[in-house]
């Protein structure tokens, strides 16, 4: 899949040790913590949020917490906004969203600084994140040229049809803690190609980085109004939610996040039947035949496995392997899991597995082995929990399609084992989930 193929190896950036805490906040000066609506820094009618850092526990910074109120300020700035916006020149967007890129690009390391800070994940895969985010406006500014309406045969020869492409106006933007900067920068790029203005609501583990994506729009010179953010905290993302989806204002909400929110938000756009466009959880197969090379596909599982200490949508969630190797796949995963990864602060040196996000998401994870372990799974390596957030990379076997483990997402460095015997069978269970989001499979064959 895209995240996948795009998004760099932990191998690909190395490791820094050279920030510790003191030395972050020199860097980190600047840091944006209030909300930015309508081109302005602004306080949060609900007054201040804390963000930790998930891998000390300690509060980083104090972000404004935006009430209903707030955000009903953010649409009509957008809505303004749109109506200058969508005039300009696709040649005069493109400019802007190039502007965007060179400006994340310019501020990388800070950036990704700071989103290791709030995420946990190891730098080298938040300087791939932030390239990644970047990347989108380049992919977009190219794109918005190529927006080509059809002509279609009339029955009347009187009469000719075409269709022309249009911005749907304001889009709201939800996105998740786990890639705050990508998930972000491919929805903004889009909408602002496309001529629409747009209401980012970040997630509350992770604003400080759409914040300082935000900063980055500012300097890049976006108008005001065109790019707004708006955060607040766990407490009000129902109400802030519902705001946005209750207005006829806003003509497009794009989410990305879990499958129950998901659901949550499509049913309450029902009221201004808005455009809508998901990508929600995931329960990958990744399924490794009896003709696999286990040079590849121990690889392969170590790269969807663990990337982001296992915190990604399209990671391998069941990972189906034949009986005939599968002795051998598991002492080989096995081996290079105690070889490649290393637990610890995203800012330290040759760290590869960062903390869990938050305590809501260890404790799920947790239960989650806990039940299967229960249910008859075998704890291989790891298991149990080791201080803090931090959860060791666990390897379990003896998984049945019916545990917790394999029904529920991960969403953590657990690699669930399932034997299978037959490609009916394995292609029957792996199409036994309702989140078809992503799968991956290895095998060998010669051509004739
Ligand atoms: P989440 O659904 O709890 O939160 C996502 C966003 O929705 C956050 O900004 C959060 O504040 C907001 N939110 C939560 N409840 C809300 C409500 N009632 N109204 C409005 N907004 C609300 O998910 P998460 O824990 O942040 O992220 C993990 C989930 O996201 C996983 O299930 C993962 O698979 C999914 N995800 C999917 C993709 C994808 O591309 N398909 C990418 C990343 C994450």
């Amino acid at each position: 899949s895209q995240h996948i193929s795009q998004a760099p190896s932990i191998s690909q950036y190395p490791a820094h040790s050279r920030y510790n805490t003191a030395q972050f906040y020199r860097m980190a000066e600047g840091i944006m913590t209030k909300a930015f609506v309508k081109g302005s820094w602004v306080e949060g009618s609900g007054g201040t949020f804390p963000v930790t850092d998930p891998a000390t526990g300690e509060e980083i910074a104090k972000v404004a917490d935006c009430t209903v109120q707030d955000v009903n300020t953010a649409i009509e700035a957008a809505s303004v906004a749109y109506e200058t916006w969508r005039l300009k020149s696709v040649k005069e967007r493109a400019a802007v969203l190039l502007k965007v890129r060179e400006e994340l690009l310019k501020d990388k390391e800070r950036i990704a600084t700071l989103l290791t800070r709030e995420n946990g994940k190891p730098l080298g895969e938040s300087m791939g994140e932030v390239g990644f985010a970047a990347s989108f406006f380049e992919w977009f500014a190219e794109e918005a040229r190529r927006q080509y309406g059809e002509t279609i045969p009339s029955a009347v020869p009187t009469k000719r049809m075409i269709t022309i492409r249009q911005p749907v106006g304001v889009a709201a933007l939800i996105t998740p803690w786990n890639f705050p900067i990508a998930t972000i920068g491919r929805k903004v790029s889009a909408a602002l190609a496309a001529g629409c203005t747009c209401i980012i609501k970040p997630s509350e583990d992770t604003p400080l980085t759409a914040l300082a994506f935000a900063r980055a729009c500012e300097r890049a010179g976006v108008p005001a109004g065109v790019v707004n953010v708006v955060p607040c905290s766990r407490a009000r993302v129902q109400e802030v939610g519902a705001a946005l989806c209750d207005s006829p204002k806003v003509q497009i909400l794009s989410f990305t996040g879990s499958t129950g929110v998901g659901q949550w938000l499509y049913s309450r756009c029902g009221s201004t039947m808005k455009k809508i466009s998901m990508e929600l959880g995931g329960n990958a197969p990744f399924i490794v035949f009896p003709t696999a090379k286990l040079d590849q596909a121990i690889p392969g599982a170590m790269a969807s496995k663990f990337r982001n200490t296992g915190q990604t949508c399209v990671t391998a969630n069941r990972i189906f392997v034949h009986e005939s190797i599968h002795d051998a796949f598991v002492s080989g995963l096995e081996a290079a899991m105690t070889k490649e990864l290393k637990m610890g602060r995203g800012l330290e040196a040759g760290v590869t597995q960062g903390p869990i996000i938050n305590q809501r998401q260890y404790d799920r994870l947790d239960k989650m082995v806990k039940e299967s372990v229960a249910a008859g799974a075998t704890v291989v390596r790891g298991g149990m929990s080791c201080g803090g957030l931090f959860y060791p990379p666990t390897l379990l076997t003896g998984v049945k399609p019916n545990m917790p483990i394999a029904q529920q997402e991960i969403f953590g460095p657990v690699a669930a084992i399932l034997k299978f015997k037959t490609e009916e069978e394995v292609i029957r269970l792996a199409n036994t989930t309702d989140r078809g989001l992503a799968g991956g499979y290895f095998f060998f064959f010669l051509c004739p």
